[in-house]
């Protein structure tokens, strides 16, 4: 079978690399791809937000499968699309899309179904942001209502800063959603969806920002990692409850359907002590934002543990039968780390030689590549902020964190910048 994956990045790399595992797979195409996943699947380039030229390359390709990678392309409207012509797509339409295309959408979509999230206002004009803003007290998240690659939340420490933010996002996107901070440590919770039921696929954590101890400006991701640890079966069990299969119930009833990767952001907020329905060991989860789709890199470091084959996860959301899967992940851990170009994440030196990518092979370890490119020469550079993803997977983090780190130590190019410190707070947690 022939199939087509849209997205160019390090998703897109572990997704191609995970359905070419897959026996039934015979061919994988990768509309745009990049320099890595040109070694397993044909390239063709695309613009990634305009249905008419993605709908050419499925034109071109013919594929009997199109796998959906970033959001661009989901708020664009492709999946719709591709349905109307009958072509098999995993992913949300476009309207089951707005869980992560519009924060105001989700905010009034959790509060109609009771699911746990921050206290909030949706705010149109400076006057009502004016009054909404005397309802908080410091520090106040304000976050853009629209796609914003993760530009789009500002963090106020007093009210001035927050009615600047204001300023700044409210004529971009019509609307901002004023939200109550929330104290703890974020947790991603992956759940395959087939518009009636929700299954847990697995949880990892990412770094944001791009200084050591999580300092500094925030970025597309610097490492990710998934352990057992993060998910064991009583926490489980309570977000699908408590937030996935709720999420499902209401879409569905509110005749949009989700299909596709519910990644749910999560704030593991503290309550010891507290019990009942809404406290699990604790903690009050609260939901922080969706996704409708896989993260970037939260997926290198999923998939390279996930034992069922990514083909069966994509059918069964498709069909409607992803309560008849269950998705078993290799015991222990997995880590991905990434490393970035100089000046990232404000600019990108980009056409830089990448040298050490040849024979860096090893057991467990995948070095999957995001903003990659071949130059004249033939030579692999950079092309973007994020480069490489090196991921790997072994029976514990600290075994993980080992081979990504020796598998990294052989790979260079000029002003290369990563994180020495992916999963620390869990790795802290294994020591003790
Ligand atoms: P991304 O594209 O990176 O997923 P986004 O633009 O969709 O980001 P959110 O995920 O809603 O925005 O927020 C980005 C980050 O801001 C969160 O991961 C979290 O660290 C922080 N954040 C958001 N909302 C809150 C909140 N209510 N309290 C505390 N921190 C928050």
């Amino acid at each position: 079978m022939k199939v087509l994956v849209i997205g160019g990045g390090g998703r897109e790399h572990a997704l191609c690399w995970a359905l070419r595992q897959s026996a039934r797979v015979t061919d994988v195409v990768c509309a745009p791809g990049n320099a890595g996943i040109a070694a397993i699947a044909t390239c063709i380039p695309v613009l990634q937000d305009d249905v008419a030229d993605m709908l050419r390359v499925v034109e071109q390709t013919q594929p009997r499968l199109v796998v959906v990678g970033p959001e661009v392309p989901l708020a664009a409207g492709i999946v719709d699309a591709l349905q109307e012509r009958g072509i098999r797509t995993f992913g949300p339409t476009q309207a089951a899309a707005q869980l992560e295309s519009s924060k105001a959408f989700t905010k009034d979509f959790l509060q109609r179904h009771n699911i746990p999230t921050a206290r909030y206002r949706t705010v149109h004009t400076l006057d009502e942001a004016h009054d909404a803003l005397q309802q908080f007290s410091v520090p106040i998240v304000v976050k853009a209502d629209g796609l914003a690659a993760g530009k789009g939340v500002v963090i106020a420490g007093d009210h001035a800063e927050a009615a600047a933010a204001v300023l700044d996002l409210l004529p971009m996107n019509g609307s901002v959603v004023i939200e109550e901070f929330l104290e703890g440590d974020e947790l991603s919770f992956f759940a395959l969806c087939d518009g009636t039921h929700a299954v847990a696929i697995a949880a990892a954590q990412d770094h944001k920002r791009i200084g050591e101890g999580d300092t500094g400006p925030n970025t597309g991701g610097m490492g990710a990692y998934s352990t057992d640890a993060l998910l064991p079966d009583d926490l489980r069990a309570w977000l699908l409850k408590h937030v996935a299969q709720p999420t499902v119930d209401g879409m569905r009833a509110e005749g949009i359907p989700f299909k596709g990767i519910l990644f749910c952001g999560i704030m593991m907020t503290p309550a010891a002590g507290l019990t009942g329905e809404s406290f699990i060991g604790g903690f009050a989860p609260k939901v922080l934002e969706f996704n409708t789709r896989w993260g970037d890199p939260e997926t290198q470091a999923i998939l390279l543990r996930m034992e069922t084959d990514l083909l069966d996860l994509v059918n069964a959301s498709i069909d409607g039968t992803a309560d008849e899967i269950s998705v078993k992940m290799k015991p222990g851990a997995s880590m991905c780390v990434i490393l970035a170009s100089a000046g990232y994440p404000a600019s990108a030196q980009k056409g830089v030689v990448i040298h050490g990518l040849d024979d860096n092979t090893s057991a467990g370890v995948e070095i999957f590549h995001s903003g990659t490119a071949t130059d004249e020469a033939g030579e692999t550079v950079t092309a973007g902020g994020r480069v490489l993803g090196i991921t790997a997977q072994a029976e514990n983090l600290r075994r993980a964190a080992g081979k990504a780190y020796d598998a990294l130590a052989a790979i260079s190019f000029q002003g290369m910048q990563y994180r020495r410190d992916i999963g620390w707070r869990a790795l802290d947690c294994e020591r003790n």
